[in-house]
């Protein structure tokens, strides 16, 4: 089974990103391996450049970059790595880059989802009291967002799917778009699966955009 350990599952921030990308991308990385395309292999080494870079700026900023976190709730073990992190008396900023440019207005909610688990991890650990903001620098603009009871309900929905993913190997619903599975390398074994697309994954309800707290209204 992937990534468990005894009754525990070990899930990581960008599996969780991935897995509001498309639960079934999730699954197919973890069981098939994480196959990419030359596209995405050029993408994944310019966006380990702008992070290295993103990493340098930081430390001589005297901001504490690259920082291991981990929290224990139950039967779920969250592990990741927050880019930045700026600590204060009564506020916490995490910082997330991006080396894309985003949608036009907003977040992509699987960038969200994954910012907001590293600030839900925060909390939990030793920010109880605390302002928490988390940072979505996307190479063009810069959105801040405070953690709300929402979507840390969607995260535990999501904690709860991956659980069964990886500890019972259930093929989730997928998430499907045209632009996602025009570029998806596990497409033909996808709807080999699942030919007509009829089921969907309660992801799909949700969109692929959120825009900031103070934004929503408009
Ligand atoms: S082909 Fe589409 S629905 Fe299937 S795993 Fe890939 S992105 Fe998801």
């Amino acid at each position: 089974m992937a990534g468990s350990r005894d009754d525990k599952v070990y899930i990581t921030p960008t599996e969780i990103k991935t897995f509001f990308y498309c639960p079934r991308l999730l699954f197919f990385q973890l069981y098939l391996g994480k196959k990419m395309t030359l596209k995405r292999r050029i993408r994944a080494k310019l966006g380990s450049f702008y992070h290295a870079i993103k990493h340098i700026t930081n430390i001589l900023r005297g901001i504490e970059a690259e920082k291991d976190v981990t929290l224990e709730l139950g039967r779920y073990v969250l592990k990741g790595r927050i880019d930045a992190l700026e600590e204060g008396t009564d506020k916490i900023l995490i910082h997330e880059y991006k080396s894309g440019s985003g949608p036009r207005r907003g977040a992509w909610l699987s960038d969200y989802m994954q910012a907001l688990t590293y600030a839900f991890i925060s909390i939990r650990n030793n920010s109880r009291g605390k302002n928490v903001i988390f940072k979505l620098h996307y190479r063009s603009k810069t959105l801040d967002f405070n953690i709300d009871s929402e979507s840390v309900n969607l995260l535990l929905n999501a904690m709860s799917d991956i659980y069964i993913i990886k500890k019972h190997g259930v093929l989730p619903d997928p998430n499907p778009s045209p632009a996602k599975c025009s570029k998806c390398p596990y497409r033909d074994i996808c709807q080999s699966l699942q030919p007509d697309e009829a089921l969907s994954s309660w992801v799909k309800s949700l969109g692929s955009v959120i825009r900031p707290s103070h934004d929503r209204e408009d």
